[in-house]
């Protein structure tokens, strides 16, 4: 069994992102410059635009990080994605979510320019990723893709189980690693909360995506020998031994599922690593 290690896998395509920065600086090229709008103050949120902005430090980008209101009206919202829309100095940003339940979610995505769209979401850039056109791909499938790659995980002819059809992360996965590219070429399953006996189509697949969002989904008894499992799922749960008072979970029972295994992601340290790492890539790429 391999450990599918995101923490160290992201922080050697940090160096070379380090490196790139470099480079067009030496050219007289601009600094990457990447913001990130976080609505009200949701714990969660905050750790991972935290752990954003800290990322684009050790890489040598800009980061502006702007904080709004929990009670932001949608209209006032609206005029912050348009301001960052128009900053020259800004090449991308993201809104994270979830945010507060008076705001549509979707309007906000779709105020977002689609050449600062570094999370991916906008549907002009779903619409290019389906057709394998240049686009910015959604931040967690894409840091996937590379853990598979940088790890020398064979996509090819395998079959993929992907658990979970989100926007940003099921129904991505499973377009991309459907897609005639490397890593791709997989013959995929899509399932959800209305698929019918899950265990007999996990049992057969090789290589599983879970991104349910329940705690220990996915047990021994739903996994071949030899699968590759890679985990998406983050769950807090209370934990009096920690200085937090939680610790983090994945959608897998990861304790009896990786000894079946022939590689695995953990959580913390799998899929969220790589979430940062892609976003940074996608903010290059928006530099240009
Ligand atoms: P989501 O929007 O809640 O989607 C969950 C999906 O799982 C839905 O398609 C749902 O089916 C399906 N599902 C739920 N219960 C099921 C069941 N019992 N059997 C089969 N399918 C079931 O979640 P998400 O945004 O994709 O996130 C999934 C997990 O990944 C969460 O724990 C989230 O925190 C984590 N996450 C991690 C990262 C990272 O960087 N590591 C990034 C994003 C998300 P229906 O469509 O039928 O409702």
């Amino acid at each position: 069994m391999r450990i599918l290690n995101g923490k160290e896998t992201a922080e050697s395509i940090k160096l070379e992102i380090a490196e790139e920065v470099k480079a067009r600086l030496a050219a007289g090229k601009s600094r990457p410059h990447l913001a990130a709008v976080l609505v009200g103050e949701n714990g969660a949120s905050l750790t991972y635009v935290n752990a954003k902005v800290k990322a684009c430090a050790k890489v040598g980008f800009e980061s502006t990080l702007v904080k709004l209101d929990a009670d932001i009206s949608e209209e006032e919202l609206l005029k912050e994605v348009h301001k960052l829309n128009d900053d020259p100095s800004i090449h991308g940003f993201i809104v994270q979510l979830p945010l507060p339940d008076h705001i549509d979610d979707q309007r906000i995505i779709e105020a977002v320019s689609p050449e600062k769209d570094v999370d991916g979401f906008h549907p002009l850039n779903v619409g290019r990723m389906v057709l394998g056109l240049p686009c910015f791909l959604p931040a967690t499938p894409y840091g996937i893709l590379q853990l598979l790659e940088k790890n020398d995980i064979q996509t090819e002819g395998k079959h993929c189980l992907v658990l979970g059809r989100s926007n940003i992360v099921g129904s991505p996965m499973s377009i991309l690693l459907a897609r005639n590219s490397s890593p791709g070429n997989c013959t995929v399953t899509l399932a959800h909360s209305r698929t019918k006996d899950i265990k007999s189509l996990s049992l057969q697949a090789d290589i599983i995506i879970a991104a349910v969002g329940r705690p220990h989904f996915l047990t021994a008894d739903m996994v071949k020998e030899g699968a590759v499992i890679v985990d998406v799922g983050i769950h807090r749960i209370e934990d009096k031994t920690k200085k937090s008072g939680y610790r983090l979970i994945g959608d897998v029972d990861f304790d009896e599922v990786a000894s079946k295994t022939e590689a695995i992601s953990p959580v913390p340290g799998g899929v969220g690593p790589m979430t940062i790492v892609a976003l940074l890539k996608n903010t290059l790429q928006a530099a240009g």
